[in-house]
């Protein structure tokens, strides 16, 4: 396989005057120009090097007089990671061009990991890379109503191909929503109205499966988005929900009457938009792609749409948590017995 050289992907170029471009990424805008210029050779190189060239080729291309002056802008690219060599076969994992914009994005940002690689092991970003991890991602999407639409709607766009859909209002949603939630790796929650108890169902199944699981409502005037809850890792909905009740001691109250109301198709009265399904879709593509940390991993994102104030309130573990704390564990197991639906 032959070498070739490319802008980094993160990169468009834009043609400014004459001979002179800049250079522009989501967080940088670089301008470029040859100091001996008038010979277009900017022009001459720059698009070749959009779209991924041999040097042997770049050189034939600007012929032998400026074979050197190639050769010292190619330098200085490919030193300041600008141009980077990639081989031609394996250039891209080919993505849908809808997504080109989104690719370009993920292209900043080098792989999310616990722990800093050292700097010689940096990893180079690969917006491709990190499109096709969300395109395998295995999602569970379960709500109801205009939500879950929405938010599938959303997660379709970003280029999730591998999510399995239940809607809880549907008949046998019951037995699908199990196996929905075995055969994903991240399972995402987003009822039309608020259920309390099919987040602490969906809580308590998480927590036996071991998988990751969020969540996403609107309540009057405020969109939540989270926790995230990563089973013996994070706080789980149960710590959430008893550190939510020491706060304001009508919590647990008003939950269960408004999932009564949402029994009767009814709720005490919102906004007819949806401002939940982007964040939350945000959300589940940094759990899924990894390029970024899901800021409501172990927190709840709040947003007041008649104030505008919006908050992140970090959801500590509580150790005498009947689901996930010291009571959790000192109960018989029940999965002794494989389940089947
Ligand atoms: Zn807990």
């Amino acid at each position: 396989m032959k070498s070739q050289v490319r802008f980094a992907e993160r990169f468009v170029t834009l043609r400014e005057a004459g001979d002179e471009y800049r250079l522009l990424s989501a967080f940088e805008s670089l301008r470029l120009r040859t100091e001996n210029g008038g010979n277009d050779l900017l022009s001459r190189v720059l698009p070749l090097l959009r779209d991924g060239v041999a040097e042997e080729r770049l050189r034939s291309v600007v012929g032998p007089q400026d074979v050197a002056n190639v050769d010292l802008l190619l330098s200085e690219l490919l030193g300041r990671g600008l141009v980077e060599r990639v081989e031609a076969g394996d250039a891209l994992v080919s993505v849908d061009r809808r997504l080109a914009s989104q690719v370009r994005f993920l292209a900043n940002f080098p792989p999310f990991a616990d722990v800093p690689p050292l700097p010689d092991q940096f990893p180079r970003p690969s917006g491709s890379e990190t499109q096709a991890r969300i395109a395998r991602a295995q999602v569970a999407l379960i709500g109801s109503g205009d939500l879950l639409g929405r938010v599938e709607a959303q997660l379709t766009r970003a280029g999730l191909v591998a999510m399995t859909t239940v809607d809880i209002d549907d008949q046998d949603s019951d037995a699908r929503l199990r196996a929905a939630i075995r055969g994903s790796e991240l399972v995402v929650v987003c009822p039309d109205h608020q259920r309390v108890s099919l987040l602490r169902d969906l809580n308590r199944m998480c927590l036996e499966a071991g998988r990751t699981w969020t969540s996403a409502r609107t309540i009057g005037s405020r969109v939540e988005v989270g926790p995230t809850i990563v089973p013996g890792d994070t706080a789980c909905f149960g710590c959430y929900e008893l550190r939510r009740q020491s706060n304001d001691a009508g919590y647990r109250d008003g939950a269960e009457r408004a999932e009564l109301l949402a029994v009767d198709g009814l709720d005490t009265g919102r906004l007819a938009i949806e401002v939940a399904d982007g964040l939350l879709a945000a959300e589940v593509l940094k759990l899924v792609g990894g390029f970024s940390r899901p800021m409501t991993y172990g927190a709840l994102f709040s947003l007041d749409l008649v104030t505008l104030e919006s908050g992140l309130h970090p959801v500590l573990k509580i150790p005498r948590c009947a689901s996930c704390g010291a009571p959790a564990r000192n109960r018989p197991t029940t999965s002794v017995w494989p389940f089947t639906p």
